[in-house]
């Protein structure tokens, strides 16, 4: 069975359950544990039955409920590495630690975990409850840094002993890289993950195949390089970030650094630009075009399907594809390609 739900997409965060095979993957984790588990239950999607979790790139959209998720399922997360130092510095702004040193104390907490579980008898629940669990993990990693400030202030106390008391924001259950460009697998899908242009350490888009099925998610750009144009096609579905409408944008509330950094070649892809792409570079071959991280200050629904049927109608294949607009506030219906 080969399913695409998108639990998610916009600014506030961004979700997606990929189906092939026996194999889930939930593509980035952009909202709290509570709520992907929420929005899955709503879209008949069953947390339990994940796999792992893959990263498109560090931001905040993309990863704030990253670390509960994956350690409440005890799934692998898979990044580039770049991605995943980014992010672990994102979890402790403050810490003086080098990346290596931030390694070895994660060797060590997992070697502890390891032996309280086997210490513990059956039954013992994890020490992570779900109040706890869903503690925001800014709010942790700041409490953590603030504790570790204000120990070097007073008393000089080994930064390691602080560190074993208050538990690592950043530990995951299994952490797995992949890079840019080399396609690998996780159980039945098979996964292409490809560089778009944003301003984050190491930002990918992902092409997944499964059962003959192939489904590209594309948010996240500031413009469609040719790198992200060849992955495009062929494709069964294709989710294709329509982020703003220009003129919204421009006479908008955002500020004048933050429209720059929008429509800058590293911000985000506009209807015109998606537009420009689906009627020319794309193939039109998909069954469904999803448009995803559509702005709530700076577009319209109506403005970004409007700009793609329009794209849309210069292939003869119109028909074949069928338009969605993926919402910030609820799941789309999952979609089925076999
Ligand atoms: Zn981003
Ligand atoms: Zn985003």
């Amino acid at each position: 069975m080969v399913r695409f739900t998108v639990l998610a997409s916009g600014s506030k965060g961004n979700s997606t359950v990929v189906t092939g095979g026996h194999t889930r993957i939930l593509v980035d984790a952009g909202l709290s544990c509570r709520e992907l588990f929420r929005r899955m239950a709503l879209a008949g999607e069953d947390p339990a039955t994940l796999d792992a979790v893959i990263v498109t790139h560090e931001h905040q959209d993309h990863i704030n409920g990253l670390a509960v998720t994956a350690r409440k399922l005890g799934i692998p997360v898979y990044f580039t590495e770049a991605t995943h130092r980014a992010w672990v510095r994102w979890l402790t702004p403050r810490r003086q630690m080098t990346y290596a040193q931030w390694l070895e104390q994660c060797r060590k907490q997992a070697a502890e975990r390891q032996a309280e579980a086997q210490a513990a008898e059956c039954g013992c629940h994890d020490a992570e409850t779900d109040t706890a669990a869903d503690v925001d993990p800014v709010i942790s990693a700041e409490a953590a840094a603030v504790e570790v400030s204000s120990a070097d202030a007073t008393s000089k106390a080994p930064e390691s002993r602080i560190a074993r008391e208050k538990p690592d924001p950043s530990w995951l259950p299994a952490v797995e890289f992949f890079e840019s460009g080399r396609p690998f697998r996780i159980g039945d899908i098979a996964v292409s993950p490809f560089t778009i242009p944003h301003d984050a350490s190491d930002p990918v888009g992902f092409v997944f195949e499964a059962e003959g099925a192939r489904m590209a998610l594309a948010t996240d750009l500031g413009y469609m390089p040719p790198n992200v144009k060849a992955q495009l096609k062929k494709l069964d579905l294709l989710m294709l970030e329509s982020n703003h409408d220009l003129e919204m944008l421009r006479d908008g509330p955002y500020p004048w650094q933050v429209k720059q950094r929008v429509l800058s070649r590293v911000g985000h892809l506009s209807n015109d630009t998606a537009a420009d792409f689906l009627a020319s570079a794309y193939d039109g071959q998909a069954t469904y075009v999803i448009l995803g991280h559509l702005s709530e200050s700076n577009n319209l629904p109506e403005l970004a399907r409007v700009a793609a049927e329009r794209a849309l109608s210069n292939h003869a294949s119109l028909l074949a594809n069928r338009l969605v607009l993926a919402a910030q506030d609820e799941p789309l219906s999952p979609i089925h390609l076999s």
